[in-house]
């Protein structure tokens, strides 16, 4: 695949600090039309497949915390910048229990909880580790985008069993919009999870928060600000264009299109 033009590389300090500079103008011009303060939107950094040479740019450029989506990538990545001991990662990709163990030791935030199996693995884990986790419970707005996360209409039932699970702060919701260029389309993927969340916060048990909203990316995320978003995550438009097309990160892609 070629490069997305939009999105060229960076590769010096310069780079980081014009593109994350960037980034944030559009947040703020995004939170100015819709009435809105930007401190209620973090950016949350994606650096899948970036090398650790370019990771180090956007450390000194600012960036504190990162996402990545597969844990092991994640993890590799922690232990080779151990010495940046302030830099937290958060796993934003479909976990396997049998991976849960690794995310227990490093990550500071999963996004992508969907399932009590999970939670349980988890929870186990991090007891042993003596570690805490925040938690974002992912939801299949889209229905064909992602064979991952949630129907909507079994959120309120998962969410009312998490309390069981000590160690999981959980903050919120989190998804992937439909992947079209279309705002008509992606639009109300993001409306539907603002919705949601507010209807599972009039009855979310004691000590689970509901109020985070995880939604928008590099060719979507001002529209996720209009629509309350309170976490975007930003890749290429930071980092530059990926490689690989996003159909090799999110099966069921390819029958969906492409973003632009
Ligand atoms: C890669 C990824 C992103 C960021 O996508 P970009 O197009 O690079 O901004 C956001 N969320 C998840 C779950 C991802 O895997």
């Amino acid at each position: 695949m070629t490069e997305h033009p939009a999105y060229p590389t960076a590769t010096s300090l310069d780079d980081f600090r014009h593109n994350l500079a960037s980034v944030r103008d559009h947040i703020a011009a995004a939170c100015r039309r819709a009435g809105r303060d930007p401190a209620e939107v973090r950016l949350l950094p994606v650096s899948k497949t970036v090398d650790e040479a370019r990771i180090r740019l956007a450390y000194a450029a600012g960036c504190r915390e990162l996402g990545e989506n597969k844990v092991q990538e994640a993890h590799a990545k922690w232990e080779a910048m151990a010495d940046l001991p302030d830099l937290r990662w958060a796993v934003i990709g479909h976990l396997q229990t049998n991976k849960a163990k690794l995310v227990a030791r490093f990550a500071s935030e999963f996004q992508a909880l969907d399932s009590l199996r999970v939670a349980e693995a988890l929870d186990r884990r991090l007891q042993a580790e003596g570690r805490g986790l925040d938690v974002f419970v992912q939801i299949n707005t889209s229905n064909e985008a992602s064979k991952f996360g949630l129907p909507p209409d079994q959120a309120a039932a998962f969410v009312r069993e998490l309390p069981a699970y000590a160690s999981l702060r959980v903050r919120g919701l989190m998804t992937l919009a439909l992947f079209s260029s279309d705002p008509a389309q992606v639009r109300p993927c993001f409306v539907r999870l603002r919705e949601l969340r507010d209807r599972l916060r009039q009855d979310a048990p004691a000590g689970v928060a509901m109020h985070e909203l995880s939604m928008g990316m590099s060719g979507d995320y001002a529209l996720a600000i209009e629509e309350g978003a309170t976490t975007v995550r930003v890749g290429q438009a930071i980092f530059g264009a990926r490689a690989l097309p996003d159909s090799h990160y999110w099966p069921g892609l390819a029958q969906a299109g492409s973003r632009p």
